[in-house]
């Protein structure tokens, strides 16, 4: 396995990299961090999507009953 930052070889079962300090699993679990942030934007997307069709089948169906 290799840095992340700086690319030269990491010690075995070690993701503190020497040459540079940085620890390597930690951008990991900023990364995932990330990754499920947007998977909760893309969720709430999806219901304001589906909040929004509900809305307009209710607003269509009571025009229908007072037309
Ligand atoms: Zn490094």
């Amino acid at each position: 396995m290799n840095c992340k930052y700086c690319g030269s070889e990491l010690l075995s079962n070690s993701n503190f990299c020497v040459k540079c300090e940085k620890n390597n699993i930690e951008s990991d679990i900023k990364e995932t961090k990330t990754k499920s942030k947007v998977l909760q934007q893309q969720h709430l997307n999806f219901f304001l999507l589906i909040n929004n069709s509900f809305i307009e089948l209710f607003t269509m169906r009571i025009i229908r009953i007072i037309m």
